[in-house]
């Protein structure tokens, strides 16, 4: 289950992100998740909620949106969305392009709890 690998992750650089900015409690994480990284919601939740107690982060929430995947065709750089599991240009045929988006794992924002100040 990936999901555990990519929920350390994120809590790891959340708690960066709390570090440089004094610490606190964290009270909600958004994220933008793309596509190709094939997260299971429920299984990403479960991850995060098992490894997130004892951390700044025990009482957060996670909220993100999912980047739709993107790829560029090598051979007539057409940008379009992959369907399956085979990558076929619509406009040319050809296998296979280079990934324009949908493997982000960006945090794109941290809320503190109020009135937290670190201890
Ligand atoms: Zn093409």
């Amino acid at each position: 289950m990936h999901e555990f690998s990519i929920a350390e992750a994120i809590i790891h650089a959340t708690q960066e992100v709390v570090q440089a900015n004094g610490g606190g409690k964290v009270e909600e994480i958004h994220l933008r998740i793309g596509e190709l990284r094939q997260v299971v919601p429920d299984a990403l939740l479960f991850a995060f909620d098992v490894l997130k107690q004892d951390t700044p982060l025990a009482e957060a929430s996670l909220h993100w949106e999912t980047v739709p995947a993107q790829v560029r065709c090598k051979a007539c750089n057409t940008e379009y969305h992959p369907n399956d599991v085979f990558w076929e240009c619509p406009s040319c045929g050809a296998i296979g392009g280079e990934v324009v988006a949908g493997e982000e794992l960006d945090i794109v924002g941290v809320t503190l709890m109020e009135g937290s100040d670190g201890d």
